[in-house]
């Protein structure tokens, strides 16, 4: 058995934001495979289009169509592509002047070498099969064939359905005002030794905490030293899985993920015996009829359903006792 736990976590979140009229009219471009730039007080075409004027800040209200084609102005090999990059092998990202714009786009090109890529050159957009109204309706940017002919440098070219196609939307699109962002965080958590027994300990039904050999408060989870002296701990200490609410939230807010349905409390439980509250659910009771002092025990999942986490304790429920003193509980919130 290893000294230490260990686990993958993945924080991630959906960030929905809207657009407003200059990023919205650029994204609502894409989506109809067109690149839209706005124009400069100092007559520059810049995309995307930026909203205000750098140099005399007003709103910027002057649109224009630019080419799909481009040139490279600057460019970076990536060699090892992480996650959520726009290829799964090798490819440059680059800084793409629009034909019919004075500043660069940023996008990646789809090259299977650093030998094919070079300032100067020639590239055009590959347009996404599908486009929703996002930066990723530019797949990625392409060598453009050379020879190839001006008609593909037409502004709104790619936009125009081959002959034969059928234009299967009967309304017009309405324009694009928002997006979603998807936030994600990978990473892997590394258990101290001593987190590593509490969790070892959850997986045999028993809470362990560590008392400071030189202050005697006993801290669960414990942390390897004591958090108000520094004195190294190393004595674990049994807890009881009862314990009293010192503090509380309600939480009235749905979001992405919520296995409960609110109104429901999460609350700092501080367990019998122990010097420091831990945060965890308060259920089997109406939200409202939680409070500061009450007494409350360990609802544990099913024992075969038991692994090194602190999800073997399902939530806290309250006892029926009396409620604890508040001079019980004060030095602890
Ligand atoms: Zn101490």
């Amino acid at each position: 058995m290893t000294r230490t736990l260990s686990a993958p976590v993945t924080v991630a979140f959906d960030y929905t934001r809207s657009t407003g009229p200059v990023l919205g009219r650029f994204l609502t471009g894409l989506r109809d495979g067109r690149l839209v730039g706005g124009r400069t007080s100092d007559g520059r075409v810049v995309v995307p289009p930026p909203e205000f004027d750098p140099v005399t800040h007003a709103a910027i209200d002057d649109f224009v169509e630019v080419a799909p084609t481009g040139t490279v102005t600057s460019w970076s090999w990536v060699p090892e592509p992480v996650k959520g990059q726009p290829f799964d092998r090798p490819f440059a990202f680059a800084l793409v002047t629009m034909d019919g714009a004075d500043a660069p786009l940023l996008h990646a090109l789809d090259v299977s070498s650093p030998d094919q890529v070079s300032t100067g050159m020639r590239v055009q957009v590959r347009w996404a099969e599908e486009r929703v109204g996002a930066i990723t309706d530019i797949a990625c940017f392409e060598p453009l064939p050379s020879g190839a002919s001006d008609a593909a440098a037409t502004p709104g070219a790619a936009a125009e359905p081959a002959a034969g196609d059928e234009d299967v939307r009967s309304e017009p699109a309405q324009p694009v005002t928002g997006l979603v962002t998807p936030v994600e965080l990978d990473y892997l958590y590394a258990a101290s030794p001593e987190e590593s027994a509490f969790y070892r300990g959850l997986a045999e039904g028993r809470i362990v905490g560590q008392r400071c050999p030189s202050c005697g408060k006993v801290y669960v989870p414990p942390r390897s030293a004591c958090p108000t002296d520094g004195t190294p701990t190393s004595e674990e200490v049994e807890l009881s899985d009862t314990g009293t609410v010192t503090t509380f939230c309600i939480v009235n807010v749905p979001f992405l993920g919520q296995r409960i349905t609110p109104p429901y409390v999460s609350a700092y439980v501080l367990l019998d015996g122990a010097d420091i509250a831990f945060l965890h659910l308060i259920l089997d009771i109406p939200a409202e009829e939680v409070r500061m002092g009450m007494r409350v025990k360990a609802v544990w999942k099913p024992e075969d359903q038991w692994g090194t986490t602190i999800e073997n304790i399902s939530h806290f429920a309250p006892t029926g006792e009396p409620d604890a003193a508040y001079e019980s509980y004060q030095q602890h919130l």
